[in-house]
């Protein structure tokens, strides 16, 4: 839309009624101050501005325009009948005008320069546009880079760590191994066992996480008992960490369709984290329930550290941990990614529910019906 700006409402409907017939569509203001209302509430792709006018003139109207980031780049044509010599018509460039014209002006040529100033413009919002979506994307890469450096750092450190274990643990073995001392050895070796498991944990979620990136982690849906399921899972983690009292509760005699080794990783990272974020209980505690509408839940609370309130949606994005225990516990943030992406191929359901000291439930549900789902 073209905004014509005159005092006089004569000339405002002859300029009006000649862009019209030349099928631009054309807004009007008899003021420099109602046109500065209008420029800032309309878009304009031209303004043309008469420069003698009471009140504001074309000059500071032209400047105010200029003035404003939204409207700097608007062109600016200047009509003159009076005022036409070389000093106004340099006033009227230096005050951001594109051009001055002096009337009686050549309707053809008019329309001419509005059609290249109009074109120029379009130009030159495509290119700002271009360039302001350029340098989003150069700050978004940086993110990415700066992101990825982190991760690096902390998975060498995770994984340095158990490797460091490894290390003292074997030379210890091999010393007790020296001096018959085969309870030591036996220890040392046990521990040194645990330590590979962490390893083999960590390499297994970036291999798994790496395949989700990728969209190539594999699945094999089969029909499955719900109940044995969960049993034998909470037995892996029973045997693992036998200090620690795993009560199951409730029946959920179902069958399900899905994938039971990605499932039986849902449950046993559920767990583990359990175990690891409650470092002052032993009590762990499973809920499985069938729900209306074909549905069967899962639920695993602990006595834990909890997760405060404006963390807990974020807890099952990728690498996120809570920086509050992100120091005291280990860990790459990866274990509630993976089971997202699992429960969410399964169709199901995720989440937590939590309170800041006093221990957090992670629960999924998931369809138990027959009907195969890929
Ligand atoms: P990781 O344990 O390796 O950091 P996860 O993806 O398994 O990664 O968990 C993400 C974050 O969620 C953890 O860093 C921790 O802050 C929080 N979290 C997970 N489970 C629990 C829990 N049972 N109690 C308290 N916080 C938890």
């Amino acid at each position: 839309m073209i905004l014509i700006v005159d005092d006089k409402s004569e000339n405002l409907i002859a300029l009006k009624k000649i862009l019209e017939t030349h099928n631009f569509s054309v807004d009007t203001a008899l003021s420099g101050e109602e046109a500065l209302r209008k420029i800032l509430k309309y878009a304009y792709k031209l303004i043309i501005l008469d420069v003698q006018m009471p009140g504001m003139d074309g000059f500071e109207v032209a400047e105010a325009i200029v003035g404003y980031s939204k409207t700097k780049d608007i062109p600016i044509i200047f009509l003159s009948a009076v005022k036409i010599n070389k000093q106004f018509i340099s006033k009227g460039y230096a005050s951001g005008g594109r051009d001055y014209l002096v009337k009686p002006i050549d309707p053809d040529i008019l329309v001419l320069k509005i059609r290249t100033f109009i074109k120029l413009y379009e130009q030159t919002d495509e290119l700002n546009r271009i360039q302001a979506a350029l340098l989003e994307e150069i700050e978004y890469r940086k993110e990415a880079e700066s992101k990825k450096d982190e991760f690096i750092s902390i998975a060498s450190h995770e994984l340095n760590t158990p490797l460091t274990s490894v290390k003292g643990y074997l030379q210890l073995a091999e010393k007790s191994f020296e001096k018959d001392n085969k309870p030591h050895t036996r220890m040392y070796l046990d521990r040194t066992k645990t330590q590979l498991n962490k390893l083999n944990q960590l390499v297994a979620d970036l291999l798994n996480t790496s395949k989700i990136i990728s969209g190539s982690l594999e699945y094999h849906f089969k029909e499955f008992d719900f109940e044995p399921f969960v049993d034998s899972a909470i037995d892996i983690i029973q045997q693992s960490y036998p200090g620690k009292h795993i009560i199951k509760t409730g029946l959920a005699d179902v069958k399900i369709q899905g994938d039971p080794l990605r499932l039986e990783q849902v449950v046993l990272n559920y767990l583990t984290n359990a175990i690891k974020y409650s470092p002052d209980s032993n009590d762990i505690f499973v809920e499985v329930a069938v729900l209306p509408a074909n549905k069967v839940t899962l639920r695993v609370r602990d006595k834990g550290i909890g997760i405060p309130k404006e963390k807990q949606d974020q807890l099952f994005d990728k690498f996120y941990r809570v920086e509050e225990s992100s120091n005291r516990f280990q860990g790459l943030g990866m274990g509630l990614y993976i089971c997202a992406e699992i429960i969410r191929r399964h169709g199901g359901t995720f989440g937590v529910e939590s309170e800041p000291g006093h221990g957090a439930t992670f629960y999924f549900t998931v369809p138990s019906h027959k009907e195969k789902l890929q």
